[in-house]
C-alpha cells in the first residue's frame, strides 16, 4: 500500500475522509469548479486560472492532463498551451481560455469509471458486496477467480480499507451479474455453497437483502438485517430471526433501556 495520500479534496472523495481540512478543501474544489462553469455559461472567454487549479485537482485523483484530454476531447495542444504554454515559441501558459474548452475540461469529474487504475479508493461498498456475495453461497475462490485474483489477493480485498479503483469496478460489475443468481444453479456444488454461507455467517457479512443499493458504499450506512435494524424493536427481530444482535440494535436497546 502506498505511503498515504495527504489530507485534501481528493482524500474527502475518495477515502471519505471527513476531517476539517479535507471537507474545506472539497468546498473549495466544488466551490471552484461551479463558478467557472457559471462564467463560462455566458462568456466566450474565461481567465484560465481556474480551470488549470482543477486540473490540477484531477491530478491529485490519478486523472493525468493527456488522459484528461482524452476524457475531454480537447486536443493535446490545446490542453499543454493552457498548463505549460509554449515552450518552443517562448510563450507562457494561456491567460484565457474558450469557454467551450473550459466546460469541456470541467465536465471531466473523477469518477469512479474516470479514475485510474491503480488509484487506491475506499473499500467500503466492494467489501459488504462481496461479503454478501458469500453469504449467498458463492464461494471465495469461485468470486476470486471470476475477479481474476489469486486467493491472498481475495483475502485482502474482501477486508481491505482501500483498494484499487480496477478492482473496485470489477467488484461491481461482478455483484450487479450474480446477486440474483442461485450460486447452486450456476454449479458451485451445494456442500461449497453450505460452507460459504457458514463462513459468512460465523463472520457477521451481511447478507444481500440486508443491503438497499443506494447504501452499499455510504459508510454510515450499516446493514438492516431484519427491516427494524437500529431501532427498538431491532433486538427482538433478531432473536425471531436468529441472527446474532447488531451493533445498531444492541446500541437502540441500551439507549431505550436507559430513558
Ligand atoms: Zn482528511
Ligand atoms: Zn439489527
Amino acid at each position: 500500500m502506498n505511503a498515504g495520500r495527504p489530507h485534501g479534496n481528493a482524500k474527502y472523495h475518495l477515502e471519505k475522509c471527513r476531517c476539517y481540512q479535507c471537507c474545506y478543501a472539497a468546498s473549495e474544489y466544488d466551490r471552484n469548479r461551479r463558478r467557472a462553469i457559471a462564467y463560462g455559461r455566458w462568456q466566450p472567454f474565461i481567465d484560465a486560472e481556474p480551470i488549470r487549479q482543477y486540473v490540477h485537482a484531477l491530478g491529485e485523483f490519478g486523472i493525468g492532463w493527456m488522459r484528461l484530454a482524452r476524457l475531454s476531447g480537447v486536443p493535446r495542444g490545446s490542453m499543454s498551451r493552457l498548463l505549460y504554454g509554449d515552450p518552443t515559441r517562448g510563450t507562457a501558459p494561456s491567460q484565457r481560455v474558450r469557454a467551450k474548452t473550459a466546460l469541456a475540461i470541467l465536465a471531466v469529474q473523477p469518477t469512479l469509471d474516470n479514475l485510474g487504475a491503480r488509484a487506491r479508493i475506499d473499500g467500503t461498498g466492494t467489501r459488504r458486496r462481496l461479503q454478501a456475495l458469500v453469504a449467498a453461497g458463492w464461494t471465495q475462490s469461485e468470486l476470486a477467480r471470476r475477479i481474476g485474483v489469486d486467493s491472498a489477493n481475495f483475502s485482502r480485498t474482501i477486508t481491505s480499507d482501500l483498494l484499487r479503483a480496477a478492482t473496485v469496478r470489477a467488484v461491481n460489475a461482478l455483484y450487479d451479474e450474480l446477486w440474483r443468481i442461485n450460486p447452486v444453479e450456476a454449479g458451485v456444488p451445494s456442500h461449497r455453497a453450505a460452507a460459504a454461507r457458514q463462513i459468512a455467517t460465523s463472520r457477521g457479512w451481511a447478507p444481500i437483502g440486508a443491503w438497499d443499493d443506494e447504501q452499499l458504499d455510504d459508510p454510515d450506512a450499516f446493514p438492516d438485517w431484519t427491516g427494524f435494524c437500529g431501532t427498538p424493536q431491532g433486538r427482538r427481530a433478531h432473536y425471531r430471526a436468529r441472527v446474532p444482535v447488531c451493533p445498531p440494535c444492541s446500541q437502540a436497546a441500551n439507549q431505550t433501556a436507559a430513558a
